[in-house]
């Protein structure tokens, strides 16, 4: 089944060189030229992943994508400026799988649009019935992870809402808790084979998880960083139900 992505960016010459090559390689394209009917097509019309312009007209890129993540759990990917370092740190704090800056080569974009798809395609399984997920559930610090459905629920019952990305490194962190994984190992976990030969969002990935679980990154309860080797996660995690 080919997968289908959105494109947004003003700019008529960069969208006609991104629907060209990404519809050459296979993906059903949506392309436009702001982000006003973005929500609407990702409501009424679903795409996989979207491509988006920090500096578009009307609502700028990053404001939409804050919007999104709240209510869509669909792979995103920045495209800024070379200079513009401050958008992609903060694009990727809300939730960004990946950047590309501009001027891009198509081979880049093509090869990250593939990474982020290869990802999130393992967080899209549906929930399995309750009986066996309840052997699947894992307890930490009142919150309750089930690794059938992929969801995270707080102690009031109230569904966390995580990319694919974050809710793998919260599992990692808890089937790995009390053991100082290293960002390398963090990838590899994450990743399982298809690691990618750099990746520059784990921090910030982590950053993302904290506030999610509410951990003061000042002071972590949950994912301690250590120094030089990488993070620790240190709640107590128990098997529920089964
Ligand atoms: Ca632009």
């Amino acid at each position: 089944m080919n997968k289908r992505l959105a494109i947004v960016e003003d700019d008529p010459d960069v969208r006609a060189i991104l629907q060209r090559s990404l519809s050459a390689d296979g993906y059903g394209i949506t392309a436009l030229a702001d982000g006003e009917h973005l929500e609407e097509l990702l409501t009424n019309d679903p795409v996989d992943l979207v491509i988006m312009d920090v500096g578009l007209p009307g609502i700028d890129g990053l404001s939409l994508m804050r919007r999104i993540r709240q209510t869509h759990d669909v792979g995103i990917i920045i495209v800024s400026g070379r200079c513009d370092l401050t958008d992609r740190v903060v694009g990727l704090e809300l939730g960004a799988d990946d950047y590309v800056t501009k001027p891009f080569e198509t081979r880049e974009i093509l090869a990250r649009v593939r990474s982020v798809l290869r990802r999130n395609s393992r967080g899209n399984a549906a929930a399995l019935p309750t009986v066996q997920s309840r052997r699947h559930t894992l307890c930490f610090d009142g919150f309750e992870l089930d690794l059938l459905s992929r969801t995270l629920t707080n102690s009031e019952g109230k569904q966390i809402l995580l990319t694919s990305g974050e809710y793998k490194l919260i599992e990692v962190f808890v089937k790995h808790a009390n053991r100082v994984l290293s960002r390398d190992q963090l990838l590899d976990l994450i990743y399982d084979s298809d690691a990618p030969a750099f990746d520059r969002s784990i921090d910030v990935r982590i950053g993302r998880v904290r506030k999610k679980l509410d951990d003061d990154p000042r002071n972590p309860r949950l994912i301690k960083t250590v120094r030089n080797d990488g993070y620790i996660f240190v709640g107590k995690v128990t098997a529920a139900g089964g």
